[in-house]
């Protein structure tokens, strides 16, 4: 069984996109009959499950990403592990499944990435060791109930940039579509939700934008977040602002970002509102996420004119800031605030 494994001397580190590859070894455990079993690194990347799988049918699934970096001195380490932990715990409440628990989940995320350590990329080349926590509902229950048996699975894949370009701007459309309801689960990170982005984001696509820009689900009148990646602005005054709403899905990279300009940029930083149509007041903007980092907005367009915010081809002062110190202390090159980093050994 399985697929074609990927051989590390193929990789080309500098030229990776976001894209899957079969790598030596996964985790996975089993819950079955109350609880999680048989837990350990597996090299088959292939699951077995039951065509009524609950997944299959209701799309009982949830997922984590992030990412383990390589230090200049040959360390890797990762990067707020608790908090993916603690979020994926949260989400799977929300969809009645077991959480895997949260210490162990930590632990067998650093399994992952030191049975695969040739496969996390050289410091240099910006491109990291993505982690796809999983968990979704099986068994043979296909009335709407929650499944009996789980598959929590952990895999791993070399990535460069998600938003390409990397660090230059991109340009957003805002969609006329909802991505989730306040009441409903945009604060899980759950299959569904990206179920329900596909189209807007092709549309998007077709318009020639990176993404789209979702607007709160009652008026449309602010901004809540791009499909995978939280929104955040700089005002003209220098307080870094980014939407709160509780349909966003709460980015671990946001609340860092919110950290940082506050305490090593000296701005103030804040969650507000961020109404679509005083986007005058904003001097940068970009989106933040594990997968997309910090991708600067150069425009958005809504309502047929493209609003732009520094510019549509450099970087604003601010945005290069926040990204050269959020990453400085994810490659362990910048002193990282207590408790962010954890050294896999
Ligand atoms: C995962 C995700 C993000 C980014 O969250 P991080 O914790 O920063 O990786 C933002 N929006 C959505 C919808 C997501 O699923």
């Amino acid at each position: 069984m399985g697929m074609t494994k990927v051989n590390v001397k193929d990789i080309d580190w500098n030229n990776l996109g976001f894209e899957y590859m079969d790598l030596p070894y996964r985790f996975t455990s089993h819950f079955k009959n109350g609880e999680w079993q048989d837990a350990g690194l597996v090299e088959d990347s292939t699951l077995h499950i039951s065509e009524a799988s609950p997944v299959l049918h209701y799309g009982q699934a949830v997922f984590e990403g992030m990412k383990a970096y390589r230090t200049p001195e040959d360390k890797v380490q990762l990067f707020r592990p608790d908090q993916n932990a603690a979020r994926m715990k949260k989400s799977c409440e929300r969809l009645l499944m077991p959480a895997f628990p949260e210490d162990q989940f930590v632990e067998a995320v650093k399994s992952v990435v030191k049975a695969n350590i040739d496969f996390v990329p050289p410091y240099g080349t910006g491109a990291t060791l993505y982690l796809r926590p999983l968990m979704i509902g099986t068994g043979s229950t296909i009335g709407v109930h929650p499944a009996d048996e789980y598959i929590f699975t952990i895999f791993a894949m070399p990535v460069g940039n998600y938003f390409k370009g990397g660090l230059s701007p991109v340009n957003f459309i805002t969609s006329d579509y909802d991505r989730a309801a306040h009441r409903g689960t945009g604060q899980s990170k759950v299959g569904g939700n990206y179920a329900a982005s596909l189209l807007p984001g092709d549309e998007a696509h077709k318009q020639g934008f990176a993404d789209c820009v979702y607007l709160d689900p009652v008026e449309h009148r602010k901004i809540e977040e791009v499909g995978s990646a939280n929104f955040f602005g700089i005002t003209k005054n220098n307080i870094f602002r980014t939407p709160k709403s509780p349909s966003i899905l709460p980015s671990i990279t946001k609340y860092s970002l919110l950290w940082l300009a506050e305490n090593r940029l000296g701005l103030k930083a804040e969650e507000a509102d961020v109404f679509v149509d005083q986007l005058d007041d904003y001097k940068e903007a970009g989106a933040c996420g594990t997968a997309a980092v910090i991708s600067p907005i150069g425009g958005l367009q809504h309502n047929g004119k493209l609003h732009v915010f520094y510019s549509e081809t450099e970087v604003g002062p601010i945005t290069s800031k926040l990204f050269e110190t959020l990453t400085g202390i994810q490659f362990g090159t910048v002193e990282a605030p207590e408790g962010w980093v954890q050294t896999v050994e």
